[in-house]
């Protein structure tokens, strides 16, 4: 008999020691922090996840307790540079392993280069894909190439400048002087 898991209370242990998989198709309105940030979300925006459990035997240490996350989903966003919409693609791939308790976490967290969680029989997967797909949000969300020629001002002109591209800063200013000031 296969057993069920549930994404929003899993037996994580239990999970893994199955080989368990679990995937999931949620429209991104259900995810209600993930709303608060992209306040456009429409409802056929959807999150692709999927879940997989494992157990990593270790020769004279006791077994480890590993799941994989891998999410997709576009997110409405607005382009800082041109201020139009876009949809940001979101992509997670990670992996975690599951300690005993939280002061298990602590004590090994600065030697290990993966994520730790706490076992838990009633672990929130779905907060974890929602919690992943927030950290994936780029602070400053740009289209690669923008769809419209974007003005810059004054300010954004000078940063977006390259260095060296002419050396003096105010060389440029000089060629708008009005020929009159000239003796
Ligand atoms: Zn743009």
């Amino acid at each position: 008999m296969t057993r069920e898991f549930f994404a929003d209370r899993l037996d994580v242990k239990a999970f893994a020691q199955a080989r368990g998989q679990l995937s999931g198709h949620d429209s991104l309105l259900k995810y209600k922090r993930l709303a608060q940030v992209a306040p456009k979300l429409r409802p056929e925006l959807y999150v692709d996840w999927h879940a997989a459990g494992e157990v990593r035997d270790r020769l004279g240490a006791s077994a480890q307790i590993w799941l994989r996350l891998q999410a997709q989903a576009q997110c409405p966003a607005v382009c800082q540079r041109c201020m139009q919409p876009m949809d940001v693609p979101l992509k997670v791939d990670r992996w975690f392993r599951f300690v005993a308790d939280e002061a298990a976490a602590e004590a090994q967290d600065d030697e290990s280069e993966e994520d730790l969680l706490v076992l838990s029989r009633e672990f929130a997967l779905n907060e974890l894909v929602e919690d992943e797909l927030l950290l994936d949000m780029p602070l400053v969300p740009r289209h690669e190439r923008c769809p419209v020629a974007v003005k810059m001002s004054a300010g954004e002109e000078e940063i977006a400048q390259e260095p060296g591209r002419s050396g003096n800063p105010f060389a440029a200013l000089a060629d708008f002087k009005p020929h009159g000031h000239k003796k």
